[in-house]
C-alpha cells in the first residue's frame, strides 16, 4: 500500500485541535504552525477528510528540497515521481506562494514547476503532443519559504468548512470548522444544556450537534480526490459507508438557538434540516435579554455582532452590557463569547476567567470565557 507524507492545514491558532482530532482518529502527529503533519495510505486521505472537524484541507507532501535558481526548481520537481499519482490526462492547475525566497516571483514559480511536470510525464506516457489535461482535476501547489520548496498535491478541493449544510448564510456567519473549533474549546458534554442567544444561521449550534451525534462533518459533500485513479472507485465510497455506521441515533439534546432576527431563524432551522440534525435543535425568535431558565450548569456560545460588521459600536456596547445583565442570572453556566471588540469585559461587567486568542477569517478575535460554578460532586 502507498504511503504518503500528509498535512492538514487550519486557521492560525486551532492547530492544537487538529492535532488532537487527528490523535483521536488513530494517528500520530506533529503540530506546526497553521499545519499538523502526519502520514497515511489512500484510506487515511479520505478517512481524515471526512472527519476533521476543524481543519481546512488534507494536502500530499509531494517533495522537499532547496531551490535558489529555476533551474534547481525545474530538476528537482521533474526528478519527482508525479506519474505515480498523476495519469495521462489528469488536470493539474499549480498555485504557489513565496515568503522570504531567492525565487520570488510566483507566476514564475508556478509556469516553471507546471513546466517540469509536464516533461515527466510526457516523458513517461511518450506524449509527444501536449497532454490532454481532460480528466480529473489534481490541484498542485509549489510553496517556497526561506529557499525551501514544498510541493504540494490537495485532496479536498473546497475547503472542508463547506460541509454542504449551509446554502443560506446571512449576515456575518462563522466558518463551520471555526464553529466546530469554538465548541471544542468549550466543556461542553451532549448531557448539558447548550444555548447560542445570538444564534444566526446556527452554525455554532449545528455543529455542536454533529459531534454529539457522531456523523461525520464531511459526509454529505464531495472532495477532489474522489476522482483520482489512487482511489479506485471503492476507497471513498466505503469510507463513506463506514462513517454512516457510527451515527449516534439513541441520544437526547437540549440544544437551544435564538436571535432577534427572524429571517435568521428560517435559515437556521433551513441549515439545521439539510445538516440532518432538526430534530436536535430548537430555533426561536427572541432579543437575548428575554432569556429565563430554570436549568442548570448548562454551556452558552455566542458570537455576537462586533460593531464593525453589524452594527454600530454603541449599540454593540449596549448589546454586550444586557448580556452581561442578563447571564449575571445564570451563575452555574458556563458563558463563551467571541468578539474583535478587546474591551468586551468592561462592557459585560466582569473579567474573564480567561482569553483566547483565535481568527475569525482574517479578524482577530478573542474567546472570552466566564466558566461557572462547577456542579458539587456527591462522593
Ligand atoms: N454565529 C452566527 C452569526 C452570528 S452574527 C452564524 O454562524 O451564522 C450575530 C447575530 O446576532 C445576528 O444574527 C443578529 O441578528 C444577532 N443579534 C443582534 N442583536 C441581538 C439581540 N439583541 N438579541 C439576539 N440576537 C441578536
Amino acid at each position: 500500500m502507498q504511503h504518503f507524507q500528509l498535512m492538514a492545514t487550519c486557521a492560525a491558532g486551532i492547530e492544537a485541535l487538529v492535532g488532537k482530532e487527528l490523535r483521536e482518529l488513530g494517528y500520530t502527529c506533529q503540530v506546526e504552525n497553521g499545519r499538523v503533519l502526519f502520514q497515511g495510505s489512500a484510506e487515511d486521505i479520505a478517512k481524515t477528510n471526512l472527519w476533521l472537524r476543524t481543519a481546512d484541507r488534507i494536502k500530499i507532501i509531494l517533495g522537499q528540497f532547496k531551490a535558489k535558481t529555476f533551474e534547481e526548481l525545474f530538476q528537482q520537481t521533474k526528478a519527482l515521481p508525479w506519474e505515480t499519482l498523476l495519469p495521462m490526462d489528469a488536470n493539474f492547475p499549480v498555485s504557489g506562494k513565496s515568503v522570504k525566497s531567492i525565487l520570488h516571483h510566483v507566476p514564475s514559480c508556478q509556469a516553471i514547476t507546471k513546466k517540469a511536470i509536464v516533461t515527466r510525464l510526457s516523458d513517461y506516457y511518450h506524449r509527444k503532443t501536449k497532454l490532454p489535461e481532460t480528466g480529473a482535476i489534481y490541484p498542485i501547489e509549489v510553496s517556497i519559504l526561506k529557499d525551501i520548496v514544498t510541493l504540494t498535491l490537495d485532496t479536498t478541493g473546497s475547503s472542508l468548512f463547506k460541509r454542504g449544510y449551509r446554502s443560506e448564510k446571512g449576515g456575518a456567519p462563522l466558518k463551520e470548522n471555526m464553529a466546530a473549533a469554538l465548541v471544542s474549546l468549550t466543556t461542553w458534554f451532549p448531557d448539558r444544556p447548550l444555548y447560542d442567544p445570538t444564534c444566526g444561521s446556527g452554525t455554532i449550534l449545528i455543529e455542536a450537534a454533529l459531534m454529539a451525534l457522531n456523523i461525520a462533518p464531511g459526509l454529505n459533500r464531495e472532495f477532489v480526490s474522489q476522482h483520482w485513479r489512487l482511489f479506485d472507485n471503492t476507497i471513498w465510497q466505503e469510507a463513506k459507508q463506514e462513517a454512516k455506521k457510527h451515527i449516534k441515533t439513541d441520544i437526547t439534546l437540549d440544544i437551544l438557538g435564538t436571535d432577534i432576527d427572524p429571517a435568521m431563524i428560517d435559515i437556521a432551522k433551513c441549515n439545521a434540516e439539510k445538516a440532518g440534525v432538526s430534530q436536535h435543535i430548537t430555533f426561536k425568535q427572541m432579543q437575548l435579554s428575554d432569556f429565563k431558565t430554570t436549568k442548570e450548569f448548562g454551556i452558552l456560545i455566542s458570537n455576537p455582532p462586533y460593531g464593525d460588521r453589524l452594527l454600530d459600536e454603541e449599540k454593540v456596547h449596549h448589546l454586550y452590557r444586557q448580556m452581561g445583565e442578563t447571564y449575571a442570572h445564570i451563575p452555574t453556566w458556563s458563558k463563551y463569547i467571541l468578539t474583535s471588540d478587546l474591551a468586551f469585559e468592561d462592557y459585560y461587567g466582569q473579567k474573564a476567567t480567561k482569553k483566547r486568542k483565535l481568527y475569525n477569517g482574517a479578524l482577530r478575535t478573542d474567546f472570552f470565557q466566564f466558566w461557572g460554578i462547577k456542579p458539587k460532586r456527591h462522593n
